[in-house]
C-alpha cells in the first residue's frame, strides 16, 4: 500500500532563533540547513525579513537565503511581513515567501503595525508584483494566518475569522494558506473546527498547519489537523524557540518528534528521524554555551527497539 506523503518544514532558523537570545553566526546557521536537508526535509523556512534593528538575529537574512540556494532540493522559504521584505527576500533569491499576518486585529497592529485590512491588502500587491517577475524568478506565495486560534492580547479568536481571512488569501492569489497557532491557545477540538472550514473556503489550495507547543497539545493538534487532511506542517528541531510572553515555555512543536509521529501512523515524510536526532545534538551543542532550551521526547528516549526508517 502506498503511504500518504506528509510534509514537514523546519521553522527553528527564524521561528526559533528570532525568540531567544543567542545570535547564531551566518556560517552555523548555513551548517544546520545543509545537515536538515540532507536529512530529508524539503522546505525550511532559513529567515525572516524585518528589519535587523527590531530582529538582531535575522540580520543576516539575504546572506543564509543565499547560502541555503546550496542545497539543490531545498526549497528555501523566508517569513516577510510587508512589500519591502517581499521585495528583498525575492532580491535575496527566496523560493517560496511565507507572508504573515494575524488573524487578532490586536495582535497584528503590535507585530506589523496595522490593521488586518491594510495586511490584506499588501498581500495582493505581492501577489501582483510576484506575478511581474519571470518564470524562474517567481517565488510560491503563501499567505500566513498568525494567532488563528487566540493571542495574548485578545484572548481566543473567533474561529469563523481563520476562515474569513482564508478565503479572503484564496482570492488575492496565494499559493498556500498558512494557519497558525502562534501562542498555543488551539486544541484538538478547535483545530478540526478550523480546519475544516478553511479547506471548505480555499478549494485545492494547500493548507499547512503551523502549532506551537505553548501547553502541551501540539502533536495532538496535529493528529487533529491529519483527520481533516492536512498533510503540511511545520516545526523546529528540539522545539527551539519560545514564547515572548511566557518565560520558560516551549517554542514550535518539535521537529524530530512530528517526524516520528506522522512515520509512526504510516505517512511518508522522506526524513530520516535518526539523522534528524543527529542534527539536533548538532544545533544544541552550537547553542551550548548559552544554554537555550531544547525539548522534545524521541532525542531523550531514543528510538523503540527494531525501530526502521521506512
Ligand atoms: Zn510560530
Amino acid at each position: 500500500m502506498s503511504r500518504t506523503r506528509a510534509f514537514v518544514r523546519e521553522m527553528g532558523l527564524r521561528d526559533g532563533l528570532q525568540s531567544i537570545k543567542t545570535i547564531m553566526p551566518t556560517a552555523t546557521k548555513l551548517d544546520w540547513i545543509s545537515r536538515e536537508a540532507a536529512c530529508g526535509v524539503g522546505e525550511i523556512e532559513v529567515a525572516s525579513f524585518v528589519p535587523a534593528k527590531l530582529l538582531p538575529q535575522m540580520a543576516d537574512a539575504a546572506q543564509v537565503v543565499a547560502g541555503a540556494l546550496a542545497n539543490r532540493a531545498l526549497v528555501v522559504a523566508a517569513l516577510v511581513p510587508n512589500m519591502k521584505g517581499a521585495q528583498n527576500a525575492i532580491a535575496a533569491g527566496a523560493m517560496k515567501l511565507n507572508y504573515v499576518m494575524s488573524v487578532s486585529e490586536s495582535h497584528n497592529m503590535a507585530n506589523v503595525r496595522r490593521p488586518v485590512a491594510e495586511s490584506l491588502a499588501d498581500f495582493g500587491h505581492i501577489v501582483e508584483f510576484c506575478k511581474t517577475l519571470p518564470e524562474g524568478k517567481r517565488p510560491v506565495v503563501a499567505g500566513g494566518l498568525a494567532t488563528a486560534f487566540g493571542c495574548t492580547i485578545e484572548g481566543p479568536i473567533r474561529e469563523e475569522r481563520s476562515r474569513e481571512l482564508a478565503a479572503e488569501l484564496a482570492a488575492l492569489g496565494a499559493d498556500e494558506v498558512i494557519v497558525a497557532d502562534t501562542v498555543g491557545y488551539g486544541n484538538p477540538a478547535a483545530v478540526r473546527r478550523v480546519f475544516a472550514g478553511v479547506r471548505a473556503e480555499v478549494g485545492n489550495l494547500p493548507v499547512a498547519a503551523h502549532f506551537h507547543d505553548t501547553r502541551g497539545v501540539g502533536l495532538a493538534n496535529v493528529v487533529a489537523a491529519l483527520d481533516e487532511g492536512v498533510v503540511r506542517f511545520d516545526a523546529s528541531l528540539g522545539g527551539l524557540g519560545g514564547c515572548p510572553y511566557a518565560p520558560g515555555a516551549s517554542g514550535n512543536i518539535v521537529m524530530e518528534d512530528l517526524v516520528f509521529l506522522l512515520e509512526s501512523m504510516g505517512y511518508d515524510t522522506g526524513v530520516d528521524v535518526a539523522r534528524l536526532i543527529e542534527v539536533r545534538r548538532f544545533v544544541q551543542a552550537s547553542l551550548a554555551e548559552e544554554r537555550e532550551q531544547f525539548h522534545g521526547a524521541v532525542a531523550r528516549a531514543g528510538l523503540p527497539k527494531n525501530y526502521i526508517h521506512a
